[in-house]
């Protein structure tokens, strides 16, 4: 089965009871047993509950893993997931990796739980330098946000199998529709449901897949012990997404696709970073590995001043997050990566002059009409001798 397919079907055949179309939702706490020791196979909704497990079902599918974990936020899934790992264990991260992922590993650190080294992962040679023997993880995101560069998971994997580490990728930002790390021999695949799995901006989600039953087993054993599992309508919230996530991403990736190329011809526009772009450093990795570029592309403001474009745009709406139906505008210097130590921030290439967009699924020619109006607000300011000045500064 397709993907297309797969979401449908999934997402449909889910009801032992009456056979509903629709998945119904299993609003209750708590159930009855049908006599002492014995239950319907639920008893309490942290626990388990029919409609979560529905879409754990549906995830597991989608992402070619054993078994899936729905969690109540996608940092609730990665902090169950880091739960996994032994006091002062070291994990190896990316060095632009979500700000809250870098936030909760710089917490975890200084309470001296867990060991932390954020490196460029896609230089080897700084990886391989990185692991010692309390190395216990290797945590991936790919494309990286909000730079997009891409890593190689296949060879990232065989590093991880010589000296047994756990690989895990966060897959929020291509969603399954377009990788599936699994496959490629991650561990473990952690999302933000919240994003294109959902796509409507109406829920806060997360999810955990392993690729073994036994490994999935852990992550529910933590999720039920830590109580970070989600509940039933909010599951019901994703599955209806997922149902969409197919025609959706196809859209998504159409148009960022076109307003990628917009950009780069844009004489305000330095430099523009999208995956699917034959000149993106990663293009050819990305092509390799993925079915698709998603919807997410950043780019640099040449000699405008950003605050012009930030706020000059008519259908993008200035908010952080992506993912929604709907195209939005951020600064990640003082919106999504304001957490981030401004040390690592400026490392990682997250500088003032940065914005990041996540592509909807309007009209193309209308998202490039946006842009070009707020673009033209910008455009050169030769002479102005603030022309990177930003709030944050
Ligand atoms: C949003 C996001 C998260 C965190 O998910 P929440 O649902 O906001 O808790 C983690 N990783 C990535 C890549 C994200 O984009």
């Amino acid at each position: 089965m397709r993907q297309e397919t797969r979401t449908i079907v999934a997402t449909t055949h889910t009801d032992p009871a009456y056979g509903s179309i629709g998945t119904p939702i299993y609003q209750t706490s708590n159930f009855r047993f049908k006599k002492p020791g014995e239950s319907t196979g639920f008893d309490y909704t942290r626990s388990g509950n029919p409609t979560r497990a529905t879409l754990e079902d549906v995830l597991a599918d989608l992402e070619g893993g054993a078994k899936a974990v729905a969690i109540a936020t996608g940092m609730a899934a990665i902090a169950t997931v880091l739960s996994h790992f032994d006091r002062g264990a070291h994990i190896i991260a990316t060095h632009d990796c979500y700000g809250g992922t870098a936030r909760l590993l710089r917490l975890l650190e200084t309470q001296g739980k867990l060991e932390v080294s954020f490196v460029d992962l896609g230089d080897p040679v700084a990886v391989r330098n990185e692991i010692r023997p309390e190395t216990a993880c290797l945590w991936i995101e790919t494309p990286s946000n909000p730079l997009l560069q891409v890593v190689d998971v296949r060879a990232l994997v065989a590093l991880a199998k010589v000296y047994g580490l756990l690989v895990a990728v966060d897959n929020t930002f291509l969603s399954p529709f377009f990788f599936r790390p699994l496959e490629l021999g991650a561990d473990v695949v952690v999302h933000s449901t919240t994003k294109w799995l959902n796509g409507h901006s109406d829920v806060v989600g997360g999810a955990i897949v392993a690729r073994t039953r036994e490994l999935g087993g852990r992550f529910y054993y933590l999720a039920n012990a830590l109580g970070t599992t989600t509940g039933s309508f909010d599951s019901w919230l994703v599955l209806r997404g997922i149902k969409t996530l197919a025609v959706r991403m196809k859209q998504h990736e159409a148009n960022a696709q076109q307003v990628a190329e917009f950009l780069s011809q844009h004489p305000a526009v330095s430099e523009v970073y999208y995956p699917g772009l034959p000149t993106h450093a990663t293009h050819a990795l990305a092509k390799e590995q993925f079915s698709g570029f998603g919807g997410v592309i950043s780019f640099r403001i040449a000699n405008g001043t950003i605050n012009e474009v930030l706020a000059g745009t008519k259908i993008f709406s200035l908010a952080e997050s992506l993912g929604g139906v709907e195209s939005l505008i951020e600064h990640p210097a003082t919106m999504s990566h304001a957490s981030m130590a401004p040390e690592l921030r400026e490392r990682a290439g997250i500088t003032n002059d940065l914005i990041r967009i996540s592509i909807g699924i309007e009209h193309a020619d209308d998202l490039i009409q946006d842009l070009s109006s707020a673009l033209g607000q910008a455009t050169p300011k030769l002479h102005s001798q603030n022309a990177f000045s930003f709030r944050a500064e």
